[in-house]
Protein backbone atom coordinates (compact mmCIF):
# COMPACT_ATOMS: atom_id res chain seq x y z
CA UNK A 1 0.00 0.00 0.00
CA UNK A 2 1.70 3.05 -1.26
CA UNK A 3 2.04 5.98 1.64
CA UNK A 4 0.79 9.49 0.41
CA UNK A 5 -1.51 12.38 0.86
CA UNK A 6 -4.17 10.63 -0.69
CA UNK A 7 -7.02 11.01 1.21
CA UNK A 8 -9.24 8.28 2.63
CA UNK A 9 -12.43 7.46 2.90
CA UNK A 10 -13.46 6.74 6.82
CA UNK A 11 -16.73 4.81 7.74
CA UNK A 12 -18.66 5.85 10.26
CA UNK A 13 -17.38 2.83 12.62
CA UNK A 14 -13.97 4.06 12.10
CA UNK A 15 -14.60 7.88 13.26
CA UNK A 16 -17.13 6.77 15.95
CA UNK A 17 -13.78 4.26 17.04
CA UNK A 18 -11.45 7.00 16.65
CA UNK A 19 -13.63 9.62 18.47
CA UNK A 20 -14.06 7.02 21.20
CA UNK A 21 -10.50 6.22 21.84
CA UNK A 22 -9.47 10.17 21.88
CA UNK A 23 -11.99 10.58 24.26
CA UNK A 24 -10.45 7.56 26.71
CA UNK A 25 -7.36 9.09 26.34
CA UNK A 26 -5.77 6.53 24.16
CA UNK A 27 -1.94 7.14 22.03
CA UNK A 28 -2.30 8.14 18.37
CA UNK A 29 -0.10 4.68 18.22
CA UNK A 30 -2.87 2.67 20.11
CA UNK A 31 -5.35 4.23 17.93
CA UNK A 32 -3.79 3.25 14.95
CA UNK A 33 -3.02 0.32 15.94
CA UNK A 34 -6.90 -0.26 16.69
CA UNK A 35 -7.60 0.61 13.48
CA UNK A 36 -4.77 -0.84 11.51
CA UNK A 37 -3.75 2.44 10.21
CA UNK A 38 -0.71 5.00 10.31
CA UNK A 39 -1.15 6.91 13.55
CA UNK A 40 -0.15 9.84 11.95
CA UNK A 41 -3.43 8.83 9.75
CA UNK A 42 -5.56 9.03 12.70
CA UNK A 43 -4.15 12.09 13.91
CA UNK A 44 -5.07 14.08 10.95
CA UNK A 45 -8.57 12.03 10.54
CA UNK A 46 -9.25 13.56 14.09
CA UNK A 47 -8.08 17.01 13.10
CA UNK A 48 -10.47 17.05 9.96
CA UNK A 49 -13.54 15.67 12.63
CA UNK A 50 -12.80 18.17 15.14
CA UNK A 51 -12.21 21.01 12.68
CA UNK A 52 -14.61 24.44 12.43
CA UNK A 53 -16.77 23.68 9.31
CA UNK A 54 -16.25 26.12 7.00
CA UNK A 55 -18.13 28.92 6.56
CA UNK A 56 -21.31 28.57 4.38
CA UNK A 57 -21.27 30.43 1.18
CA UNK A 58 -22.76 34.33 2.12
CA UNK A 59 -25.88 34.19 0.41
CA UNK A 60 -26.67 36.70 -1.99
CA UNK A 61 -28.82 38.49 -3.87
CA UNK A 62 -30.07 40.19 -6.81
CA UNK A 63 -30.50 43.83 -6.38
CA UNK A 64 -30.03 47.08 -8.62
CA UNK A 65 -27.01 48.71 -8.46
CA UNK A 66 -27.19 52.28 -6.97
CA UNK A 67 -24.55 53.95 -9.30
CA UNK A 68 -25.69 51.93 -13.01
CA UNK A 69 -28.70 50.60 -11.91
CA UNK A 70 -27.72 47.16 -13.71
CA UNK A 71 -28.61 44.14 -11.64
CA UNK A 72 -26.06 42.14 -10.07
CA UNK A 73 -25.42 39.85 -7.09
CA UNK A 74 -25.29 41.35 -3.85
CA UNK A 75 -22.95 40.10 -0.72
CA UNK A 76 -25.58 42.12 1.45
CA UNK A 77 -26.86 45.77 2.63
CA UNK A 78 -23.07 47.01 2.40
CA UNK A 79 -22.88 45.54 -1.20
CA UNK A 80 -24.88 48.65 -3.09
CA UNK A 81 -22.92 48.92 -5.98
CA UNK A 82 -21.76 46.13 -8.77
CA UNK A 83 -18.23 45.68 -9.16
CA UNK A 84 -17.08 47.45 -11.81
CA UNK A 85 -18.87 50.57 -10.17
CA UNK A 86 -17.64 49.62 -6.79
CA UNK A 87 -13.78 49.51 -8.40
CA UNK A 88 -14.27 52.95 -9.83
CA UNK A 89 -16.13 54.24 -6.80
CA UNK A 90 -13.22 56.18 -5.26
CA UNK A 91 -14.60 57.91 -2.01
CA UNK A 92 -17.93 57.50 -3.28
CA UNK A 93 -18.36 54.36 -1.16
CA UNK A 94 -15.75 54.25 1.65
CA UNK A 95 -17.01 51.81 4.10
CA UNK A 96 -16.61 49.19 1.61
CA UNK A 97 -13.11 49.89 1.55
CA UNK A 98 -12.57 50.17 4.87
CA UNK A 99 -11.97 46.73 6.53
CA UNK A 100 -11.32 46.41 10.29
CA UNK A 101 -8.05 44.49 10.65
CA UNK A 102 -6.97 43.69 14.05
CA UNK A 103 -5.18 46.69 15.71
CA UNK A 104 -6.71 49.10 13.68
CA UNK A 105 -8.55 50.35 10.31
CA UNK A 106 -6.78 50.16 7.02
CA UNK A 107 -7.82 51.33 3.98
CA UNK A 108 -8.04 48.96 1.02
CA UNK A 109 -6.25 50.71 -2.23
CA UNK A 110 -8.78 52.46 -4.21
CA UNK A 111 -7.84 55.90 -4.65
CA UNK A 112 -9.09 56.87 -1.47
CA UNK A 113 -6.41 59.31 -1.04
CA UNK A 114 -8.88 62.09 -0.28
CA UNK A 115 -10.53 60.37 2.22
CA UNK A 116 -10.10 61.13 6.05
CA UNK A 117 -11.13 58.54 8.76
CA UNK A 118 -11.27 59.93 11.88
CA UNK A 119 -13.78 58.74 14.72
CA UNK A 120 -14.13 54.94 14.09
ZN1 LIG B 1 -22.97 49.66 -11.23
Amino acid sequence: MPGGPAPRIWCPDEDSLLHQMVAEGATWSEIGRALGLDRRMCKGRHTVLTAEPPDPPRPTRTRPCMRCGRSFQSEGAHNRLCDPCRDGAAGMAPLALIQHGHGGISIQDGGVSGLKVTDL
